[in-house]
């Protein structure tokens, strides 16, 4: 099997994590694997029960002899590299708090925060069906609350054991900003401090006012419409579904101008009822704009309005991705020069793997 093909069965079927290897378990979304230059971060089931999907999985990992080995239905099929649990985990921030409560790895060499976990939609009952935000504050003693003194501190401590990039997001909020303000400070006290590419993950703004500031202090952005078939939107989004499309386009436009070339992504999630053609249709509409289509499955959350809809099969995931990396190609976009965050790391998406196909 090509690599690639082993990263969408691994994203669409995900793999069983035994307890040895929990304690190299960096964060509850995906357990980050590389076999030659693929990086997947992997569904898993073990120390978490988030994923019930993966329970019919073939695919497991394990050490033996300081080697980590992946295997399908209990046969060695290679060996992969999961990386250290990074040392600044242990660290704490100025006001006492542990750093791995701030900031988590997320991918391979790559940190995450939620500056506000929690969401608007979620206290009105109406939050995206398919998000698995509700569990975060649950894991680890996470904080639903970062201050900007902690992030510019964990972010520091992260560089100097490693990192080379960050992710910041939020969840929406009910107000013209939309969250753009909290993440606006985290990233003006992170880059003050220290100097690491940083992405944005957020809502369009209903203001883009605060969208204009916020580009100043950020290498690139994630704006997530999920899909374009707004009849499906409607549904996986009850309330979210209310940002008109063209206040997306409109933010796509502001960031591209601002940050220039491949640093403007949007999250597609393929398997929320969608036809295929209304995936690479979507594709075709990002692409066309500038945008970074970057198309995930769905990974079905325990909790959540699609617990029991199956991801999609490696198959669709396969055919979508080498569709989308056609159109990628077409319009010249290109992974590889983004600076920071989902598009930069691409575990959770094939569509840079397969890039290589076209
Ligand atoms: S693609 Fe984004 S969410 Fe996925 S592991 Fe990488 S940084 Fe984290």
């Amino acid at each position: 099997m090509r690599d690639e093909e082993l990263k969408v069965e691994l994203l669409c079927r995900g793999m069983k994590v035994p307890e040895q290897a929990w304690s190299y378990y960096k964060r509850s979304a995906g357990f980050p694997i590389r076999f030659g230059d693929t990086l997947v971060s992997v569904p898993s089931l073990g120390k978490y029960d988030r994923y019930s999907f993966v329970e019919a999985s073939p695919y497991s990992i394990t050490r033996s002899d300081g080697k980590w080995l992946l295997l399908k239905d209990g046969e060695v099929i290679r060996e992969v590299d999961v990386a250290e649990v990074p040392g600044f985990y242990e660290k704490l921030s100025s006001d006492g708090v542990e750093m791995r409560r701030i900031f988590q790895v997320c991918g391979w060499d790559c940190v995450l925060t939620g500056v506000v976990q929690s969401c608007a939609y979620q206290r009105r009952g109406t939050q995206c069906r398919f998000c698995g935000t509700i569990y975060n504050p649950a894991y680890e003693g996470r904080l639903d609350r970062k201050t900007p003194q902690q992030l510019a501190e964990a972010a520091e401590a992260a560089v100097e054991h490693g990192i080379k990039h960050a992710v910041i997001t939020s969840g929406v909020m009910p107000t013209p900003d939309r969250g753009a303000r909290l993440l606006l400070e985290a990233a003006k006290a992170i880059k003050e401090r220290v100097d690491i590419p940083l992405e944005a993950e957020l809502a369009p703004p209903q203001d883009l006012t605060y969208l204009e500031l916020l580009l100043e202090h950020v290498d690139s952005v994630s704006i997530n419409i999920e899909t374009l078939d707004q009849r499906v939107r409607e549904y996986a989004c009850p309330d979210k579904s209310n940002i008109p499309y063209e206040e997306y386009f409109a933010a796509y436009e502001l960031a591209l101008e601002a940050l220039g070339e491949n640093q403007v992504n949007s999250w597609l999630i393929a398997g929320l009822g969608e036809s295929d053609e209304a995936i690479i249709e979507g594709v075709e509409e990002l692409a066309e704009r500038g945008v970074f289509p970057f198309l995930v499955p769905l990974r079905p959350t325990k909790g959540t309005g699609y617990e029991s809809t199956p991801p999609p099969s490696p198959e669709r995931l396969s055919t979508l991705a080498l569709q989308a990396a056609e159109v990628v190609k077409d319009f010249g976009l290109k992974p590889e020069k983004n600076k920071a965050g989902c598009m930069r790391c691409s575990a959770c998406s094939p569509v840079r793997d397969f890039l290589k196909l076209v």
